[in-house]
């Protein structure tokens, strides 16, 4: 299971990438290098390798089939994978398949959104949340994105 792959198109280049669910580093584009988005899944059989040993930061979506909130926030996730693609690793666990995950973790309820770092829970967020809150929530737990080039673009030039 660990090593099983999902395919990820490049947002870039349109290139095909391979997107392993357990794999030190970032996941970046083959052909062009572009950070790319990261959204896989994991059980009980492969939540360390996947989620604990992740060197990214990793947001794991608790969801189950039946759980209509689940699916309302499904697009939002894979929507925040895309934006924070090279800065977060999105991982779902289905929370019927993974008994063992939601017994450990004391999941009451889905969906549940819980912030891995460094192989431990800092955050979590129990409920549906609409995207604006949900990109709150994460910026708090993993940090702004670091200043670019463009930063400047918008500010108020001192007079
Ligand atoms: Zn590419």
């Amino acid at each position: 299971m660990v090593n099983e792959t999902t395919v990820t198109v490049c947002p870039a280049c349109g290139a095909r990438n391979r997107a392993p669910r357990a794999r030190a580093g970032r996941l970046r584009c083959a052909k062009c290098h572009a950070d790319l988005p990261w959204l896989v899944e994991a059980s009980d059989d492969d939540f360390r390798a996947v989620v604990e040993e992740a060197s990214l930061p990793v947001l794991v979506d608790v969801w189950a089939r039946w759980c209509g909130p689940c699916r309302a926030m499904a697009p939002v996730v894979e929507s925040l994978s895309r934006e924070y693609a090279g800065r977060l690793k999105v991982v779902k666990v289905n929370a019927d398949e993974s008994p063992v995950i939601s017994r450990r973790h004391s999941i009451m309820s889905i969906p549940t959104l819980l912030l891995y770092r460094a192989g431990r829970e800092t955050a979590r967020l129990v409920g549906a949340r609409p995207e604006p809150a949900l990109r709150a929530w994460l910026d708090e737990g993993i940090g702004k994105r670091a200043p670019s080039g463009d930063a400047s673009v918008g500010a108020h030039r001192p007079s």
